[in-house]
């Protein structure tokens, strides 16, 4: 069952005409539209679906600095700044709450690794420390299982995920962008080379930028005007526990599950080692490009191959600009998550954390990730494609770093001084194939 995310109050007046036209209403589109209006820049935002009803709605709510890439870390930061004003900034509940994170270490292997990540991130003076048993004992107490130690970053924290987009939505069009649901963008149109406007399911807009926050859907659409970008869709499996007394206000992850507290009281839970990677026909097309992520990650990425791949062989790569696209087929994608893997993942919180008593399912669901080879997003201008601006590829992690992906791209757009350097988000990295040398040097 998807969750259901906060009602938003679409235009119901189609305009012809803007600046920019944002395509995906989720965390990184929103905030992208929020902050070009922030400035006084006329932008739409289109959505096929509804506001965050893909990955920004179904995400475990992590906002962290810890644990990332550390070309993110910078991006992270500035993230984390917005988030702790972002109920002020959208005069709404979006569930921030600064409450930390934990990493536990169940082995020796996994404190070496942190302390390699730690060593990595020096130079930029995080709150992010090893901490031993007693200070696990105090952060979560009542955790019934001994751990050697534990990665703590007390000034990480956790939003909501159904509230989260639609607020920052909502706080976009109060300041002035148009919000289009149940919209899909179905091409961009070009005039001497550049961007002049784009073609929707319910008519065109003119515009001089589009901005393509598309999610699991950008490489699709890419590819229908002749842009290559390296992303493959991989699905991750979450349940929400029922409004329980008595658990960690901490955010973490250890043990095979992670978990976050909910503004409900509830949890949302994930076992670790239930991501799938489905084999498809881009999977052959980008087999040595991802080989070393999935060998990274092959504990808890399983590969698939079943339904997934006849309907992205049969799926159409183009399409006319005034035929129903296969955006338009799929309004929200809803993937079938792997249930086993709830029944698990609950165990072991209850196990975790004997105190709460019966942990109750409520629901669960599942996710596309748009992953790129190098675990990093694209936000960047196109030189190929003048006018169009993509700022996609959050390979996992962009629900915490989406406002600042969206702060950064609307600088960049509007040609202002931007607060991070942009450069190991460029999409040429792909192009000079300088995204392997980039992830060697970043690599733990
Ligand atoms: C289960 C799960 C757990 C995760 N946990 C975390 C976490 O704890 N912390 C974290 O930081 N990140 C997490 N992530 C990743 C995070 O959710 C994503 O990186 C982030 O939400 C990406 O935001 P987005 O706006 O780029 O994409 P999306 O939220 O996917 O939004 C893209 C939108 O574009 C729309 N769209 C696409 N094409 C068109 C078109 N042609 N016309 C109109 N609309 C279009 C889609 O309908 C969609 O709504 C998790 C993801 C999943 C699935």
């Amino acid at each position: 069952m998807a969750p259901r995310m906060d009602t938003v109050h679409a235009d119901t007046v189609m305009p012809t005409r803007t600046s920019v036209v944002v395509i995906g209403g989720g965390i990184v589109g929103t905030s992208t539209a929020l902050f070009l209006a922030e400035k006084g820049i006329p932008v739409v935002l289109c959505e096929k679906g509804v506001i965050g009803g893909e990955q920004s709605g179904r995400n475990w709510g992590w906002t962290r600095v810890m644990g990332r890439d550390i070309r993110e870390i910078p991006l992270g930061l500035e993230s984390l700044k917005l988030w702790r004003r972002m109920n002020e900034i959208t005069g709404a509940e979006t569930g921030f709450r600064q409450a930390g994170i934990v990493y536990l270490c169940e082995d020796q292997a996994a404190i070496n690794r942190h302390e390699a990540w730690l060593e990595k991130a020096r130079p930029y003076q995080l709150d992010s420390r090893l901490v031993g048993p007693d200070e696990l004992a105090r952060l979560f107490p009542g955790l019934a299982r001994s751990f050697k130690a534990g990665l703590y970053t007390p000034s990480d924290g956790r939003g909501e995920p159904t509230k989260a987009a639609p607020a920052i939505a909502t706080a976009a069009q109060r300041k002035g962008a148009g919000i289009l649901t149940g919209c899909a963008v179905r091409t961009i149109e070009t005039k001497g080379g550049r961007v002049c406007g784009v073609v929707t399911e319910k008519g065109a807009i003119d515009c001089d930028t589009v901005v393509l926050a598309g999610g699991a859907w950008s490489r699709l659409f890419a590819g229908s005007l002749g842009i290559k970008l390296p992303a493959l869709n991989m699905l991750a499996s979450v349940m929400r526990t029922e409004p329980i007394e008595g658990g960690p206000d901490i955010a973490g992850s250890g043990a095979g599950f992670s978990f976050r507290k909910r503004l409900d009281g509830g949890y949302s839970v994930a076992l670790r080692a239930s991501g799938v990677a489905d084999i498809t026909p881009d999977s052959f097309k980008l087999f040595f490009d991802f080989l070393p992520h999935l060998l990274k990650e092959r504990h808890e990425m399983n590969l698939r191959f079943g339904t997934r791949f006849f309907e992205e062989l049969t799926r159409p790569k183009r399409w006319a600009a005034d035929a129903i696209t296969p955006m338009e087929k799929t309004r929200v994608l809803d993937p079938e998550p792997v249930t086993r893997s709830f029944g698990q993942a609950r165990d072991m919180f209850a196990a975790a954390f004997p105190a709460m008593g019966a942990v109750k399912i409520a629901e669960g669901w599942g996710g596309l990730i748009d992953a790129t080879p190098d675990a990093i997003p694209v936000i960047s201008a196109l030189d190929s494609f003048p006018g169009l601006f993509l700022t996609t590829g959050f390979s996992g992690h962009g629900f915490g770093i989406g406002p600042g992906a969206g702060k950064l791209a609307a600088d960049m757009i509007a040609g202002d001084p931007t607060s991070v350097d942009p450069s190991p988000y460029r999409y040429s990295r792909f192009l000079d194939g300088s995204w392997r040398q980039d992830r060697q040097a970043a690599a733990l």
